[in-house]
């Protein structure tokens, strides 16, 4: 691999190993072959990232918003003039087919770059209150240094939606990225420095989840940001908590995609492929409960399934493979334990359903597999499988989905294709969840906001808000005249 990193951490400004850490390998996933020998951050490690961050923090946010804006705006050029490296790195790291980073993961984390190093100058602009002959005005102030925590399904994007405006803002940040991919993450911190981000502004550690506490736990932190699972951010927040420190949580989902009998049934089986065998299904806001009226049912199962198997599956490098493996073999392991569940809980198998046999090797594939028949109580309806599945539900009326698709304590995303405008956003207005999309499915362009509801997280990523998410107000009043005190 041409790209890759050479040492398991970056820490203010240059790459550091510390050989005392964990040992652990990176793992393609369509082979099983190690790509990188990497090392855990030690206590000391941990230390010295936070304490750089921390040094460089001040400087960083007493810059204007306009230069620290153009220095994000050239490593947003950076990264995409590296796109096709980066997307390869992004392919050994996660297993994606090639297909998918090249459009979807680099190219969104210099989105990421751009968006907030343009909107910086203006939009952290504070208010000026006039109180009669008195005045006060607020500041947007940065929190100071910031973790990110990520997960493994997206790391470079997650590394640049999280970087972004936390740096934008004025803040610093350390970094720790999946220890399932741990490489894409320090690509990006070592872009950021070539573009002239200061020196300890964006740190990078490696770790598992003995690393993550003793970042969240740091007196020095002020904010943390995980992407993650639900019980991970339980934990998170409660340990952010005992610090009330700022936290965003973005969380797992098990999302509704509501199909109406009067949708374009082609546009609303591609928006389902999309939304549950897109990156192997390993994608946050899928649509894994895939509602569909009973009139439509018979056509819509046809048809997807011709176009299921159609899909090709296999080589993540080669430009034409459309599906790639999971990112490891704990959760080929996982995804198939959840699909034996469904076939024993009574639902259909329309296709898939295991290992596909035209991969060869020990690569962690699964084949694109849809059930039918699945009732709202089975396990494959109610926890989040992450994997290459796709669960088909029957419906009549629009009151009873609209119910259904809320009874989950999830609330990331959700989607509803027909043609009726009315009923498009009649329906959506009362999905329980923080994203939601009409006639379309999982587009998270940088300009809107993009988090959860329920127990899928707070906060948000993307979008002016996010700023607000890693920022605070500080309010300064102004007396004008002599202070008239009663004693
Ligand atoms: P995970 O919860 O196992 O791990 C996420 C990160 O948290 C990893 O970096 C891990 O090392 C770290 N971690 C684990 N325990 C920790 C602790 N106690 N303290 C601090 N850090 C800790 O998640 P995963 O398996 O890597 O990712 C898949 C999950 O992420 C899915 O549930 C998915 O829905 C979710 N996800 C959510 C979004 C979103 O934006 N809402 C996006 C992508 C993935």
């Amino acid at each position: 691999m041409k790209t890759q990193p050479t040492a398991s951490h970056f820490i203010d400004g240059e790459y550091v190993e510390d050989q005392q850490g964990t040992a652990f390998e990176s793992i393609y996933p369509a082979t099983g072959d190690v790509i990188a020998k990497l090392h855990a951050a030690t206590p000391a490690i941990v230390e010295k990232a936070i304490a750089a961050a921390k040094r460089a923090q001040p400087e960083w946010a007493a810059m204007s918003p306009t230069a620290r804006g153009r220095i994000l705006k050239r490593a947003a050029d950076l990264i995409r003039e590296r796109n096709r490296e980066l997307s390869e790195l992004e392919t050994y790291d996660t297993g994606k087919p090639i297909q998918e980073t090249i459009v979807a993961d680099p190219t969104s984390g210099a989105d990421a770059f751009e968006f907030f190093g343009g909107i910086a100058p203006a939009a952290l602009n504070g208010d000026y209150i006039p109180l009669g002959s008195d005045f006060a005005y607020t500041k947007r102030v940065p929190l100071g240094v910031c973790v990110g925590i990520g997960a493994w399904n997206y790391p470079q994007q997650i590394a640049c939606w999280k970087g972004a405006p936390a740096l934008a803002a004025g803040n610093t940040m350390v970094f720790k990225p999946s220890e399932n991919t741990p490489l894409g993450a320090l690509k990006i911190a070592e872009i950021l420095t070539e573009a002239g981000v200061p020196k300890g502004v964006f740190n990078v550690i490696q770790g598992d989840r003995d690393t993550g506490p003793l970042l969240v736990n740091h007196p020095d932190v002020a904010k943390v940001s995980l992407t993650g699972s639900v019980p991970t951010g339980r934990k998170v927040a409660a340990a952010a908590a005992s610090h009330l420190k700022h936290v965003t949580m973005e969380l797992g989902g098990k999302s509704p995609l509501i199909v109406f009998d009067d949708a374009d049934i082609d546009s609303a089986i591609g928006g389902a492929m999309l939304g549950n065998f897109y990156s192997s299904g390993q994608v946050c806001s899928n649509g894994t409960r895939v509602f569909v009226h009973r009139k439509i049912k018979d056509t819509f199962l046809a048809k997807l399934k011709v176009r299921t198997e159609a899909m090709s599956v296999g080589d993540p490098m080669n430009e034409e493979t459309q599906l790639g493996p999971l990112v490891s073999l704990a959760q080929r392991e996982k995804v198939l334990a959840y699909i034996e569940k469904g076939k024993a809980e009574g639902a259909t198998l329309i296709t898939g359903g295991g290992i596909p046999n035209t991969v060869s090797g020990t690569g962690y594939y699964v084949q694109p597999t849809v059930f039918a028949d699945v009732t709202d109580d089975m396990t494959i309806a109610r926890e989040e499988i992450f994997g290459p599945v796709m669960c088909v539900l029957d419906f009549d009326s629009e009151e009873d989905v609209i119910a259904r698709a809320n009874a989950t304590e999830l609330g990331l995303a959700g989607g509803v294709f027909t043609s009726d405008l009315s009923r498009a956003h009649r329906v959506v207005d009362q999905i329980q969840a923080g994203t939601l999309w009409i006639n379309t499915y999982n587009l998270c362009p940088v300009e809107i906001p993009f988090g959860g509801s329920k127990q899928s997280g707070f906060g948000r990523e993307n979008s002016v808000a996010a700023l607000d998410h890693y920022s605070e107000l500080k309010t300064v009043y102004v007396g004008m005249g002599k202070v008239d005190a009663p004693y």
